[in-house]
């Protein structure tokens, strides 16, 4: 039986692919364990402790206090994933996922310090540094004595990073590097900063080679950027290398593989920006439940109103489902898999869904909401970061789009992710 045609030539169209293998779909018990928890209850306690009195006066003042960073590096906050070995706190992914949540469901800068302090540049470190290196770098990182940022973007490059034009220029035992990068967090507070610059223009992206750069560093200096639509209780500015002196041991990797290098980081980065987005998406959420119970309209409290109703449900609809295609993206990255279709997923859903939540909640919070008496504008404009750095919501649309087509796959890489070491 079936639908060809007698002599029909035409091959029998396929249904769907093959079904993901068992490899696939192990793990999938959804609870915490205890030490999971615990990352959770600390962060949560140490948000309501030190940020939220402060976050509505460091906001409106555009103003950041590396004091806190501080503090979160004293809680070991800024080394979780990285094994006690190295200075850390030799935690999973799944509890860096849920200190990412908890510190942005705050405010998003303290989840940014995250993503650029832990993600992009430690964990890199931990991945592709040499053991000098990760003693002299990785180690005052993850115990919180140093911050360190990552900065690829350059004014006229920020999607197309391959096309950077930053340079490097091998002088005896170091190198030398000229050009700017523009937009990166941390700028003018961080120690250690991660940055790429091309050995040879001409080659592409195979011409890109990572550095670590000290500040302090001949030719190296900083500024800060005003004016952001949000995280206005972070840093983020501008690097300057002028006849920058690199020494060679700062190399990372080999020449020409810094762009595989920062590939690898942004991995690690989106993973953190997807998981705050999952807590900024409960914040607003939070928000949103407790302003549909107190505020009144029509003689009942606007909680029961269908088309409130909706915009809550689906916000939780997406908190849900985000949440989980984080925690997916988090377990292939607790084994060591490359994870970085799933990791690209989750962040487009994650914040897509975050800048959505955030519109309705200002919604449900009517003119309120318009204001800065509630915190859902700050959400709102908080949010929008996120749908444009670490890959915009476009380039992850093409992204996954790619991978179901066959025009993308992913290769072994000569360093792979460690695996969390401890016990689950
Ligand atoms: C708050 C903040 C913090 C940041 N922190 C850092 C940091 O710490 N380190 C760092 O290196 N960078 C950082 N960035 C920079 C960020 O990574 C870039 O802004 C991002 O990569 C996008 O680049 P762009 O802004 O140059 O946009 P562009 O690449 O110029 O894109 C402009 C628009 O064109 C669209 N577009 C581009 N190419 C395509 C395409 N092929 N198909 C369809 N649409 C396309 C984009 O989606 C976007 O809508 C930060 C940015 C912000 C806002």
């Amino acid at each position: 039986m079936g639908l060809r045609l007698r002599g029909s030539t035409r091959r029998p169209d396929r249904i769907s692919p093959d079904p993901p293998l068992p490899s696939e779909t192990h793990h999938l018990d959804f609870s915490l364990t205890d030490a999971q928890r615990e990352v959770q209850r600390t962060a949560r306690a140490f948000a309501e402790r030190e940020i939220l009195p402060r976050i509505g006066e460091l906001d409106a003042a555009a103003q950041y206090d590396r004091g806190l960073y501080e503090k979160m590096g004293a809680a070991g906050f800024l080394g979780l994933p990285i094994p006690e070995r190295y200075g850390g706190s030799g935690m999973d992914y799944i509890a860096f996922a849920l200190l990412c949540e908890e510190m942005e469901r705050a405010d998003t800068a303290f989840r940014v310090i995250l993503s650029v302090h832990t993600g992009l540049n430690s964990l890199t470190l931990l991945q592709w540094a040499n053991e000098e290196q990760k003693e002299r770098y990785l180690v005052p990182q993850a115990r919180g004595e140093k911050l360190a940022t990552f900065g690829l973007t350059e004014p006229g490059v920020g999607s197309d990073a391959a096309n950077l034009s930053s340079t490097a220029r091998r002088d005896g035992d170091r190198y030398i590097l000229n050009g700017s990068k523009v937009w990166i967090s941390l700028a003018d507070t961080a120690d250690h900063f991660l940055v790429f610059a091309t050995v040879d223009r001409s080659k592409g992206h195979r011409g890109i080679t990572a550095f670590i750069v000290e500040r302090g560093f001949t030719g190296f200096s900083t500024e800060s950027l005003h004016g952001k639509l949000g995280v206005r209780a972070g840093n983020t500015g501008i690097l300057y290398l002028s006849d920058c002196e690199v020494p060679v041991a700062n190399r990372v990797g080999e020449e020409g593989e810094g762009f595989t290098i920062a590939m690898s980081a942004i991995d690690q980065g989106r993973y953190t920006v997807a998981a705050g987005s999952v807590g900024l998406a409960q914040a607003c959420l939070d928000a949103s439940l407790k302003y549909a119970h107190e505020r009144k309209t029509f003689g009942d409290e606007i909680g029961r109103h269908q088309l409130v109703k909706e915009m809550l449900a689906r916000m939780h609809a997406g908190l849900e489902a985000g949440r989980l295609l984080v925690f997916k993206a988090g377990t292939r990255k607790n084994a060591g898999e490359r994870s970085t279709r799933e990791t690209s997923l989750a962040k487009w859903f994650c914040t897509d869904h975050a800048v959505g939540s955030a519109l309705d909640a200002i919604q449900i919070h009517g003119a309120y909401g318009y204001s800065n008496e509630y915190p859902v504008e700050r959400y709102l404009r908080n949010s929008k970061g996120s749908v444009i750095y670490e890959g915009t919501s476009q380039i992850h649309t093409l992204l996954q789009a790619d991978y179901l087509l066959g025009y993308r796959r992913d290769h072994p890489l000569r360093k792979p992710q460690p695996p969390f070491e401890g016990e689950m």
